[in-house]
């Protein structure tokens, strides 16, 4: 009712005000949809785009030309679409730039276009400006912007709670870790930023209908998109958070552009020196934290002591691998400039196997990793998982294919929670679903795991053994039938790996395979039905956990190094 009521109120508005206000609103509207417009891909991912101004010249050109030949509306739509279109072009070829080269190259994209539009205009069509012949009254262009703002909010809150939103969030909290969960980055960021990319185009094009002619300088103001990028750092993260920001922004921008009308920029600029230094997490946080009354406190766990009596890992069974090879390496090899990381490296792994992949620091066994999982690109090599070849895959599409893994080096995502972290890796994975359907399979995984008193922790709150939870967790959560585990039981107490090594065989027992890169010697003898041993990239033994770490040339490279227990 409330919502309604605010509604009604804000459509009836303009009838009762000067037009002086209704200008006035109509910056606003334009500046709500921008700002939320951007932050739904800007802010979601990290990549800061200065482009916004690019898409809102684009939306505005558009229309100065179309609309002499098709009806409004019609030219309105083909703007959007504009947008669309080079969004779409320059995403492909411009979003695996990251941090700033990215920023860099969105600020140039804009001067590109503006300079290639007055060439054509200059050189073409022999004049620098286009007149419009729309008689459309400031009500009207008030409303549509009111309706294209409250769209992209709702679109906005609609993205954050399906699985889309919960994608670009991974990929702006690690994109490694994105795709090794089975999202296609590239897509999703593609997708998402030609979105947001016609929603500015469309709010130039309904701008423009308040001009009585566009050049390429009004059409292509490089302020838009700082003024936007403001909004957005102003009111921060959530749905709301750049729709608050662009309040008080276009109030400022108006007293700045009235009393200062000469310096306008520069005080626009120390503004925005000021926000980022006394606001750094926005409005919408700081009215979060006070809602919230604090930041969520950190729960201490139960000691592990207190969980469950352990039996000792001797007293695994024998577990029962059958015949089939599940995954058949041949030949693998990579280089990094003159070092052999990892030199013609053949294995392969039953199913329903625990093997071992050992060898001193340096040997090549993350490389391995890495290269099965598409993360490095090997030389030559094959890997066949269930007879396709997975070096060719990209990072996504092996785990699509059921191969997931962790990483040595945690990479927990520091602005999600456990439960949101587990999730978003069990709605993409190899069995995508919606946030709905995927809930219950992530309590089960929260509960198997041992995080379930932490699924509202966020990456940094959590202890050491409860980041590598959570690496298994979310690798377990794509649904694997091939587990690599890259130390994963390193740096445990001896009462924490001994819950370790229990997880690690029931997850076996469960159907899966595990591939387990691992120092710790009392792990390999107690769950290993087959060892490999590299050292330099190299093979240079292989067999059953006790007959392997007993061979001399084993026991040699591994003297000197600290990290034996052999
Ligand atoms: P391990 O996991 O067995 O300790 P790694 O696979 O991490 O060994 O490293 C093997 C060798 O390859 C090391 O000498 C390491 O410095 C080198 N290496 C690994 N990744 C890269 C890379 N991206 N660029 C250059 N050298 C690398
Ligand atoms: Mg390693």
């Amino acid at each position: 009712v409330f919502v309604l009521v605010g509604a009604i109120v804000l459509v009836l508005l303009p009838l009762t005000i000067s037009s002086y206000y209704i200008s006035l609103l109509i910056l606003l509207w334009a500046n709500v949809a921008l700002a939320t417009a951007w932050s739904i891909f800007s802010g979601a991912t990290r990549y800061i785009s200065l482009a916004t101004s690019a898409f809102i010249g684009v939306g505005m050109y558009s229309v100065a030309v179309l609309h002499t030949f098709i009806p409004v509306w019609l030219a309105l739509i083909a703007a959007a679409l504009v947008g669309l279109l080079i969004a779409l072009l320059v995403g492909l070829s411009t979003l695996r730039l990251r941090g700033v080269y990215f920023v860099i190259f969105t600020f140039g994209l804009t001067e590109l276009i503006h300079q290639m539009v007055i060439w054509w205009e200059v050189n073409l069509n022999r004049t620098l400006s286009r007149f419009i012949f729309v008689d459309l009254s400031n009500v009207a262009v008030y409303e549509l912007l009111l309706l294209l703002a409250a769209a992209t909010i709702i679109g906005s809150w609609y993205v954050s709670r399906a699985r889309l939103g919960y994608g670009l969030r991974a990929i702006g909290e690690d994109e490694t870790v994105a795709k090794h969960i089975g999202i296609n980055t590239t897509r999703v960021k593609v997708f998402v930023f030609a979105g947001s990319a016609a929603i500015m185009s469309l709010v130039g094009a309904v701008l423009s209908l308040r001009y009585p002619y566009v050049d390429p300088n009004i059409a292509f103001n490089n302020l838009w998109s700082f003024q936007v990028l403001i909004a957005a750092l102003l009111g921060g993260p959530g749905v709301w958070g750049p729709a608050l920001g662009a309040i008080p922004l276009v109030l400022l921008s108006e007293v700045l552009a009235g009393t200062f009308p000469h310096h306008f920029s520069i005080a626009l600029g120390i503004f925005f020196v000021l926000i980022v230094y006394f606001l750094p997490g926005g409005v919408s946080t700081k009215l979060d934290g006070w809602l919230r009354g604090q930041t969520i406190a950190w729960q201490p766990k139960p000691a592990a002591e207190q969980l469950s009596p352990i039996p000792r890992a001797s007293g695994l069974a024998p577990s029962t691998v059958s015949g089939e090879t599940l995954l058949d390496v041949q030949g693998l090899y990579k280089a990094f400039g003159g070092l052999v990381a990892v030199n013609d490296l053949s294995f392969s792994v039953p199913r329903g196997a625990i093997v071992g992949l050992i060898g001193p620091n340096g040997s090549g066994k993350t490389t391995a990793i890495n290269l099965l999982t598409g993360e490095v690109a090997a030389d030559h090599g094959t890997a066949l998982f269930q007879g396709t070849d997975i070096l060719q895959l990209d990072s996504f599409e092996v785990c699509r294919s059921r191969v997931a893994r962790t990483f040595q080096l945690v990479r927990t995502l520091e602005g999600m929670t456990v439960r949101e972290t587990i999730l978003v890796a069990r709605m993409f994975g190899s069995h995508p679903t919606t946030p709905a359907l995927a809930a219950s399979d992530v309590e089960i995984l929260l509960e198997r795991t041992g995080l379930s008193e932490q699924g509202d922790l966020y990456g940094s709150q959590l202890t050491y053994i409860d980041q590598k939870r959570v690496e298994l967790a979310r690798a377990l959560a794509t649904q694997p039938q091939l587990l690599l585990l890259d130390e994963w039981l390193a740096g445990l107490n001896p009462t924490e790996l001994q819950i370790g090594i229990q997880l690690i065989d029931k997850i076996r027992r469960e159907g899966v395979t595990i591939i387990m890169v691992e120092h710790v010697m009392e792990a390999i003898r107690a769950l290993c039905d087959q060892v490999y041993v590299m050292n330099a990239g190299e093979l240079i033994a292989q067999g059953k956990p006790d007959q392997v770490l007993s061979e001399p040339r084993v026991l040699q490279v591994y003297l000197g190094t600290d990290d034996a227990e052999a």
